[in-house]
């Protein structure tokens, strides 16, 4: 990269914006903060905009007089907006280089797209847009010649370990770790008993709340099946899960020979966002490091499907394609706002999630417009199930 690198953060009032800014204040040559956006925390989002300086920045929540008054300190240095359609035409600005994909949930998946159309290194957190539309944000970045890198720990593990091969063919599996969660250990018949407080108690990693609930159910190691599946066009026959309770491993890749490539580092996602800004350079990084002074055991287990049903639908979404990803993955935001809101109990998410996915009127190729209205119908699903009115 020779000039500096014109940076987009979505979501840069979140977990993984807020570690991305973090890293961009590290990395002070070849980068600069160009576009930041926010759903609603707009007292935090003031502070960035004063703090970072971006030429744009952009709140996609609903307008409200907090929101106004924050618009009005708009200056001749930094333009302030207001709505998700000025993000996703100023993502394919050409100004911007790189665009990190920070938003939670489908909410992210069209300015995912309005990047990959725009051909931008995007470097790519929210899971979500490829769970939900993998085929066509890879049809996007193949038309386009962007680059997409993943920000998510195991997959940016997977894709440094496939580097020590010379070809695709060469990978016999790859293994995706989980943390197993805050619920690991817990009597399975007691599962049913967890709370909020309890799901959210994650034992490794300090994320947002929609993806700690989904580590507690291991849901979110069902999307990263869906979403391996797309990044490194593989089998889902090929894809193992281990549970590996010190996220220290954050994955690994099998190849032919039998030789096992694991990419090791202590839970810090600063170190998968900077590889994937840098690539394929590595700087210096605030990431924590390994001690190697200190005794450390790495442990691995089975997953107990019992204890984890969610993580089997990851596999059939996977294999079935079409459709299934974004009605798994609506029906799964709804119950996890469900569960947020202590509507139902934390084992009945993958009830519920399951119960949508099979009674979904399949397609396999639909159109963006298609999986846009299975989203919604899906979530209406969620909330019938309930009983609830949307
Ligand atoms: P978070 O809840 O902490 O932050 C979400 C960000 O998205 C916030 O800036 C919020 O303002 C914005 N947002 C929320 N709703 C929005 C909407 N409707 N429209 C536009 N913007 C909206 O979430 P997070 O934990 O940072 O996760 C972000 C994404 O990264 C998710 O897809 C998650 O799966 C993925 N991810 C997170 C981690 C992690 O360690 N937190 C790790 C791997 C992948
Ligand atoms: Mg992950």
């Amino acid at each position: 990269m020779s000039r500096v690198q014109q940076v987009a953060v979505l979501g840069s009032t979140g977990s993984i914006g807020t570690s991305t800014l973090d890293v961009l204040q590290h990395l002070t040559h070849g980068f600069q903060v160009s576009l930041l956006s926010c759903h609603q925390n707009i007292a935090n989002f003031e502070s960035q905009c004063v703090a970072y300086r971006p030429r744009t920045a952009i709140v996609t929540g609903p307008d409200s007089e907090e929101v106004q008054a924050w618009l009005a300190g708009r200056s001749a240095q930094q333009d302030r907006l207001l709505g998700m359609d000025h993000l996703v035409a100023a993502v394919q600005s050409e100004e911007i280089d790189i665009v990190v994909a920070a938003i939670v949930g489908i909410a992210g998946l069209e300015s995912s797209l309005a990047a990959a159309n725009a051909g931008k290194r995007l470097a790519l957190a929210n899971k979500e847009s490829l769970v939900v539309a993998g085929e066509l944000l890879l049809k996007a970045v193949q038309q386009s010649g962007a680059e997409l890198l993943p920000i998510d720990s195991e997959h940016s593990a997977i894709f440094q370990a496939m580097q020590s091969g010379s070809h695709r063919r060469e990978v016999e599996r790859i293994i995706l770790t989980a943390s197993g969660g805050p619920l690991r250990n817990w009597p399975i018949d007691k599962l049913e008993t967890a709370t909020v407080e309890d799901a959210l108690n994650h034992p490794t990693w300090s994320m947002g709340r929609k993806i700690t609930v989904d580590s507690a159910t291991m849901m979110n190691k069902a999307l990263e099946v869906i979403e391996a599946r797309w990044l490194f066009d593989i089998s889902p026959d090929q894809i193992q899960v281990v549970i590996h309770p010190q996220s220290m491993i954050h994955s690994m890749v099998e190849f032919c020979d039998g030789s096992v490539v694991a990419q090791l580092s202590p839970p810090d996602m600063r170190l998968p966002i900077q590889y994937a800004l840098t690539y394929p350079a590595r700087t210096h990084s605030p990431a924590v490091r390994m001690d190697w002074k200190q005794t450390q055991n790495l442990d691995w287990y089975a997953v107990d499907p019992e204890r984890y049903p969610a993580l089997e639908l990851g596999f059939e979404v996977a294999r079935r394609g079409g459709t299934c990803g974004a009605v798994l993955n609506a029906a799964n935001e709804a119950a996890v706002s469900l569960f947020l809101l202590h509507q139902i109990r934390l084992t009945e998410i993958p009830i519920l999630c399951r119960s949508v996915l099979h009674h979904h009127d399949y397609s396999p190729s639909p159109s963006l417009d298609d999986l846009f209205r299975l989203d919604r119908w899906a979530r209406e699903e969620a909330m019938r199930w309930k009983k609830i009115p949307c």
